[in-house]
């Protein structure tokens, strides 16, 4: 409440008795294959695909020089889970906003009998499918990121797509989103606002459907899937994950859907060995307040006095999601939050060291490796610090024009 990064250690994680988790390992693989069945669609629309054949996947990246620049010694290997890279979204969303886009158009192609078993998905591209999804809508309240990826995707199938914004949407993503062929509206208030408006409007349709960040299952299961593929990079590079080498992540938060689907899905696969710790901007905790109170989206940050401001758009967000955070309250180690200059300073900083360069929201995770020192963490669970792998999740920034770009990275060296 009164605005000091904070970092909160979770006394409920592993709480088995009291496991609410309604979903394991088969959801996450049965995600994975929905991916590859629409590979062959995404490929023949998105050509920045051809390459991978279809399948939307970031880098994983070691960044030595980056993590020699800290304020403090840091032991162990610092990598950087590259989301800006995501191809066609530029972001995290790719992962959970096309995912629940995609499940959604097979799910009435499959009730309207156009889909049959074992077919190329190639089909979604046809005139005749195009010209079917015509006749729905799909609707989203989102800060910018979500949006634009619902909004991209939606339209590509044929969809009439819907996004409500908040004001702190930056206006190159709405600008955007209009230039692809979606119908933006804008409101006065926060993410809350419009995303209880949109809402309302998108059920007023019989033919709508909404893309509900507060409390979506398939975003969920979407974000998870990159687990399965993280743990294949992991191999490659002959990282080992174990009692040992435990794997510290850190992952920034807003409506808690993508920290809490990643952490889920690599908790299935390597179970206390990976310690996830969330971050969140100290003028928007929610997930923060959520799990510390534990009332989790009854609550939200306005309740406390905290306004919801922050320059970090995609972590902008006042109340946690449901859904999400019901999963998350077993399974992340922590939550620290930040204060905006200091997203700034790491950006700025990674353009410097690394050549690679993110969105304000997405730096957040950097501060992690040496924000864990300041707590007794390590030592209480006998890790040699040494021996840890750590990973900042790189949420975006991909699709940021040019001149925000130098304005962000000004604002950081000053
Ligand atoms: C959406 C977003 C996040 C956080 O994801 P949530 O599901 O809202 O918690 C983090 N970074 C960026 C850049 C985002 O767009």
């Amino acid at each position: 409440m009164e605005l000091q990064p904070v970092f909160w250690l979770n006394p409920r994680q592993n709480e088995k008795e009291h496991d609410t988790t309604s979903l394991n390992r088969k959801d996450i693989e049965e995600a994975a294959s929905l991916w590859e069945r629409f590979a062959p669609f995404i490929k023949k629309e998105f050509p920045e695909t051809i390459e991978t054949n279809g399948i939307i996947e970031s880098p994983l990246k070691l960044i030595h020089s980056m993590k020699s620049s800290f304020s403090k010694p840091v032991e162990g290997d610092l990598y950087l889970k590259c989301d800006n890279e995501l191809p066609i979204a530029g972001s995290i969303k790719a992962r959970g906003g096309f995912y629940e886009v995609l499940h959604h158009a097979e799910q009435l192609a499959k009730d309207a009998g156009i889909l049959s078993e074992g077919a190329n998905y190639e089909i979604f591209s046809t005139p005749k499918f195009k010209s079917f999804f015509k006749q729905y809508s799909i609707g989203v309240g989102s800060t910018g990121n979500l949006g634009l990826s619902i909004g991209i995707m939606s339209a590509k199938l044929g969809f009439n797509v819907f996004v409500y914004m908040s004001q702190d949407a930056k206006q190159w993503k709405k600008d955007l989103l209009r230039n692809k062929g979606a119908t933006v509206y804008e409101f006065e208030g926060d993410f809350s606002k419009a995303i209880t408006e949109g809402r309302r409007k998108t059920h007023a349709d019989p033919n709508g459907y909404f893309v509900d960040d507060e409390d979506s299952q398939h975003l969920f299961l979407g974000y998870s899937t990159a687990a399965l593929r993280l743990k294949k990079q992991l191999e490659k590079k002959n990282i080992n994950v174990d009692k040992e080498h435990p794997l510290f992540m850190y992952l920034p938060c807003g409506v808690g859907g993508s920290p809490g689907g990643i952490t889920f899905g690599m908790k299935q696969l390597f179970g206390d060995h990976v310690h996830c710790f969330f971050v969140e901007p100290v003028h928007a905790p929610s997930v923060l307040i959520g799990l510390l109170t534990g009332e989790k989206e009854k609550v939200c940050v306005q309740d406390f006095g905290i306004d919801n401001k922050t320059e970090a758009d995609g972590l902008a967000v006042g109340r946690p999601s449901k859904f999400a955070t019901t999963i998350s309250g077993q399974l992340v180690s922590g939550i620290y939050t930040i204060e905006d200059d200091e997203l700034y300073q790491l950006l700025t900083l990674l353009t410097d060291r690394e050549n690679i360069y993110l969105e304000p929201s997405a730096t957040a995770g950097l501060a992690g490796p040496v924000r864990i020192l300041e707590t007794n963490y390590i030592h209480q669970h006998h890790i040699n610090p040494s021996n840890i792998t750590h990973i900042a999740w790189a949420t975006g920034g991909g699709l940021v024009p040019r001149k925000d770009r130098k304005d962000f990275y000004n604002k950081g060296k000053s």
